[in-house]
């Protein structure tokens, strides 16, 4: 009657929803002010102004039905030709628009990209931690997910893991720099010996391996931090991009696919992109926020909040005597949990009101996330808390 398979999807909402339904009842229990919910990838600086400048602009300037009206499939020609444009000027890239396909956002992206990759056998190679979705996408394409954990407290890539894992089904293997849930950037040097290991696989099964770059966090990095621009390191590279998070728009879903012209066969695999794009429904990324991208490109929210944010959250949790992944970008932190099950962690952590996600489905079992795109207020407040749970745990205060 009906396919138990997207039942199932259906009915386990993620972990992270539950927690963040709990944290929803608690605070009409008790008060908002006094639960401390770290456990949405949701935004909290406004976008920048630019974005509702543009809007209006284009509501006044731009003839309705062409604004609300259907665009190509592939996308706007010009604000894919813009997209190039932005990226060779930053990046030293040659693309133009041809390379490029408009989405709703990574997760079009994603599983957009999977489906026009993978057939039933294909399999795809997920570095654990990783966002849970890529399981879910994969395995809707018919691929078969693969998981690689990552090295213990760097989290950069465990290539003797790697090693074993690859095999000549392998597809495509899904990075994604600044991580969800960790926040951790993938070195340079990881990226460079990565893409020699895929060049080495590639000759010895003869077949390309392509590298899927998922980059919803590219420009959501401090301290000067890095993140390198992977077309550059590997030619079979395809880049799933979103402005969900760098323009603070998660809601409008609005992102793209890149296949530069260097992948092999890039024309029919841009094609098969058409195609898995429009057996998914995809008729056309949002036609406004198509629209709106040109005048945006380059620009994000006011970065600098999730900064304090984070220093303000790092010092605290390695004061009290937590371990904390070293996070240089996105808005999340990957804290140890101090005993071995992180879901216990995390309920003793609700008895003080902070609501932390365990890490077991991001395939990384033994830690938490907190994501610290919050009022930095809530943070504030939050800090006793996390006094008395460590206190709670003995660790050093
Ligand atoms: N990939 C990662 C790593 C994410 O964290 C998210 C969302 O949180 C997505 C993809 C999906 O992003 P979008 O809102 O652009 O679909």
């Amino acid at each position: 009657m009906f396919s138990n398979e997207m039942y199932e999807l259906g009915a386990h909402s993620s972990v992270i929803r539950e927690i963040f339904e709990y944290g929803k009842r608690r605070k009409a229990e008790i008060g908002a002010e006094n639960v401390f919910d770290y456990s949405l990838g949701n935004p909290s600086v406004p976008a920048p102004p630019v974005v509702n400048e543009t809007i209006k602009r284009l509501c006044d300037t731009m003839v309705s039905t062409e604004l609300h009206g259907y665009t190509s499939a592939i996308g706007d020609q010009n604000v894919r030709q813009s997209i190039a444009d932005y990226l060779n000027k930053t990046y030293g890239t040659a693309f133009s628009a041809k390379n490029f396909y408009m989405t709703a956002g990574a997760a079009a992206s994603l599983s957009i990209t999977l489906k026009a990759l993978t057939e039933p056998g294909d399999e795809v190679i997920l570095f654990a931690p990783f966002f849970p979705e890529y399981s879910v996408f994969s395995k809707a394409a018919g691929a078969t997910p693969v998981i690689v954990k990552c090295l213990p407290d760097s989290l950069q890539i465990d290539f003797a893991a790697l090693e074993q894992a690859v095999t000549p089904h392998t597809k495509a293997v899904i990075v994604n720099s600044p991580n969800n849930p960790s926040g951790v950037v993938l070195s340079e040097q990881t990226i460079q010996t990565l893409c020699g290991f895929l060049r080495k696989k590639q000759e010895e099964y003869g077949k390309p391996i392509i590298l899927i770059s998922d980059e919803p966090y590219r420009e959501l990095v401090y301290d000067g931090v890095k993140v390198p621009y992977l077309t550059k390191y590997y030619d079979n590279t395809i880049v799933c991009y979103s402005f969900s998070k760098s323009l603070s728009l998660p809601g409008d879903r609005i992102g793209y696919i890149l296949v530069p012209d260097e992948v092999a066969c890039s024309g029919e695999i841009y094609k098969a992109v058409c195609g898995a794009g429009r057996a998914l429904g995809y008729v056309c990324a949002p036609s406004l926020f198509q629209f709106l991208i040109p005048a945006c490109l380059g620009q994000t929210g006011d970065i600098s909040v999730y900064k304090h944010n984070r220093d303000l959250l790092m010092n605290e949790l390695e004061n009290d005597g937590f371990f904390v992944a070293k996070p240089d970008g996105a808005f999340y932190l990957f804290l140890k949990s101090p005993e071995e099950d992180a879901a216990a962690f995390c309920e003793k952590a609700k008895q003080f009101e902070l609501l932390l996600v365990p890490s077991d489905s991001f395939g990384f079992p033994g830690y938490v996330r907190l994501s610290y795109c919050v009022a930095t207020d809530m943070i504030e407040r939050s800090l006793p808390a996390f006094r008395a749970l460590a206190k709670a745990y003995q660790l050093k205060s």
